[in-house]
């Protein structure tokens, strides 16, 4: 079923989905489903796999020269979203992005997903790669999660790259996309990115996932601001709990996002690392209430390979 499908489904009451990760390369799936098994006891009506850049790495040769190689360290996004599908009977959203395929790939990822079940994608570009400041698009890939929006919709009209077939192919994603309650780190300004966000939703995306926040005055501001645009598609926060006392530096300089000086404050008080999580608990307990007061469709968590925490938040708030 689609996203929406289930968000009409639940005529108003909030529902609450989650983030995976791929695990490294090298790792056993067995992990993941462990991992993902307390979280499924909530019965989620979906699940979204993330989707990793690929990485420069340099390999030693053994007469001392380094040779520069391409990896992919999480791979198997497709592969879990389709596992998760076929053993949990639990619908998967995999993230889709520009950065790192070709539009020939993504086509091919598309037909993939189409063939195995899955019938939602959440479009995005992906961040620069590490060692690059800004992002660049791949040669032969796209620039924007808009242009991608477009070739998903494509595909739905039967519309393949390159006007090879025009049929009644039959692929009909549910399309989510990213909207920024703080603004995207790029965009010179909010009306900027409202307007972006607006030319993907015109482009055809069926709903938007927020970067993280933990200020819910934000969201609620996003969301006037959102629909100001004409945009009426549903908006689910995204929800992070702080895990470790590094956050507090990583999240507004990675995300450029503002935590509240109030959590600030708790945070800074702790000693221990389980301290630490005890806060970003309680906080995404409070933060996670008022928004489903407030009726939110959904709220998704960001799991980041690890459901313990998420688990501790959602049976005290479902
Ligand atoms: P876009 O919508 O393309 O926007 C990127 C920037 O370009 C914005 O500043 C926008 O204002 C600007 N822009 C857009 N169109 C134009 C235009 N025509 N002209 C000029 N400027 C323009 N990253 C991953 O690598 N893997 C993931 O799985 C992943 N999952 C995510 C899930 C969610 C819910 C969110 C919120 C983010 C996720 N990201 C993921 C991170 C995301 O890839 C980054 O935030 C990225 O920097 C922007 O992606 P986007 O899809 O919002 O890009």
């Amino acid at each position: 079923m689609k996203v929406t499908e289930h968000i009409a489904k639940a005529k108003g009451k909030t529902l609450c989905s989650f983030e995976i990760i791929p695990p490294k390369k090298g790792n056993n799936i067995e992990e993941l489903y462990q991992n993902i098994e307390p979280l499924i006891e909530f019965k989620p009506p979906f699940i979204d796999v993330t989707t990793s850049r690929e990485e420069y790495f340099y390999k030693k040769h053994a007469n001392g020269l380094l040779e520069k190689k391409i990896t992919r360290m999480r791979p198997g996004t497709v592969g879990i979203c389709s596992a998760i599908q076929y053993k949990y009977g639990i619908d998967t959203v995999p993230h889709v992005l520009c950065g790192g395929f070709t539009k020939e790939e993504t086509e091919h990822l598309l037909i993939d997903c189409f063939y195995l079940g899955i019938n939602n994608v959440m479009a995005l570009r992906g961040d620069a790669r590490k060692e690059e400041r800004y992002f660049q698009p791949t040669k032969d890939g796209h620039r924007y999660a808009v242009d991608l929006v477009k070739q998903i919709k494509d595909l739905g009209r039967g519309k393949f790259l390159h006007d090879i077939i025009e049929t009644d192919y039959g692929t009909n994603f549910c399309v989510g996309v990213a909207g920024y309650p703080e603004k995207h780190l790029e965009s010179p300004s909010m009306a900027f990115d409202l307007a972006r966000l607006k030319e993907k939703v015109d482009a055809g995306a069926d709903y938007i996932v927020t970067q993280m926040f933990f200020d819910n005055q934000k969201y609620f501001e996003f969301v006037e601001k959102v629909r100001l645009t004409g945009i009426n598609i549903p908006i689910i926060p995204g929800i992070k709990p702080i895990t470790t006392k590094r956050h507090l530096s990583l999240l507004p300089q990675v995300f450029k996002i503002d935590l509240p000086e109030i959590l600030v404050s708790e945070l800074e008080k702790c000693q221990t690392n389980n301290d630490i999580r005890q806060v970003g608990v309680e906080w995404a307990i409070e933060q996670s209430r008022e928004l489903k007061r407030w009726g939110v469709p959904t709220l998704h968590y960001y799991s980041m390979g690890k459901s313990d925490n998420i688990v501790d938040i959602v049976s005290k708030v479902f």
